[in-house]
């Protein structure tokens, strides 16, 4: 199959089955957006649903957040991964916010990865859902299914699979592909065990008719 011909088959099925995915984190503005995409690091969504009600309750702006202790930050947000960095990560944004954006959550690229704990991923992700600027965002389950499905090769590092993805994928889907990827690395394409038998996506990828020991030494 030309490479062309698997992104065209791929893009067709997500398109049927899941014309419009959207982010599973829970927010009700952009500043929750980027406070939750910024603790979904290393860290699964579901869980970062069931801490930031409390978080946003005591800190719902950026510049209330700003006022905070470390400490205070530090126990609202101890059960996802990396709690220390985090809720340093999370102090220091919400004082560049106050003091640059004028508590606003910016939109250029530049003006977020200027803010602690936000990097590519981080800002990819708020340019696309909260501003609708087309930006496909890396995260560990689309580097994976990218990979496994055989719409990117030898790539080593996110940059170069979301090189690679927005060569070959239309301007107009990159948000929606980074959805794509991530909801069917979440569901189906498991780390540990794709479920390849009841995938939709089997007669295209990559990863049919490998042996175990190939499939085991890929990802
Ligand atoms: S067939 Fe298997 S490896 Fe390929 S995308 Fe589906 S679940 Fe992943």
């Amino acid at each position: 199959m030309l490479l062309a011909e698997r992104y065209q088959a791929v893009i067709d099925y997500f398109l049927r089955e899941m014309p419009s995915p959207q982010t599973e984190l829970r927010y009700r503005n952009p500043f929750e957006l980027l406070v939750a995409v910024v603790l979904s690091a290393q860290c699964t969504d579901v869980r970062v649903n069931l801490l930031t009600p409390a978080l946003f309750e005591v800190f719902p702006t950026a510049e209330k957040m700003a006022e905070a202790e470390v400490d205070e930050l530090f126990d609202l947000v101890r059960t996802c991964s990396y709690p220390n960095s985090k809720a340093k990560h999370l102090l220091g944004l919400a004082k560049r916010l106050v003091e640059v954006y004028d508590g606003q959550v910016p939109s250029g690229f530049k003006d977020l990865t200027s803010l602690p704990g936000v990097g590519r991923k981080t800002a990819n992700v708020i340019q696309s859902v909260i501003f609708d600027e087309p930006a496909l965002a890396v995260d560990t389950h689309v580097f994976r299914v990218a990979y496994r499905l055989g719409l990117t090769r030898a790539a080593k590092t996110p940059e170069e699979t979301e090189r690679q993805l927005t060569r070959h994928i239309p301007k107009e889907y990159w948000s929606r592909a980074h959805h794509w990827l991530i909801l069917h690395g979440r569901y189906v394409c498991l780390a540990r065990a794709p479920k390849c038998e009841t995938c939709g996506l089997l007669p295209v990828c990559a990863r049919r008719g490998l042996s175990k020991a190939e499939k085991e030494s890929l990802f």
